[in-house]
């Protein structure tokens, strides 16, 4: 399933996380950023996260 997300929401998301107290986060799922139609960067739909890359989420421990 694809997830989009806008970079609202993604910061919306990253707030909410911050909000929490910065919980620990595996990065288990990810979404990727659309701005005006393109794609621009992957986001964990958990934290708020972004990464150029997927495969950046598995090495940021
Ligand atoms: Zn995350």
């Amino acid at each position: 399933m694809a997830t989009h997300l806008t970079p609202e929401e993604a910061k919306a998301i990253r707030k909410r996380w911050e909000e929490n107290g910065k919980p620990e986060c595996k990065h288990t799922h990810i979404a990727r950023e659309y701005m005006y139609g393109a794609h621009s960067d992957y986001v964990c739909t958990s934290c708020g996260e972004m990464q150029f890359y997927r495969e950046a989420f598995n090495n940021t421990d």
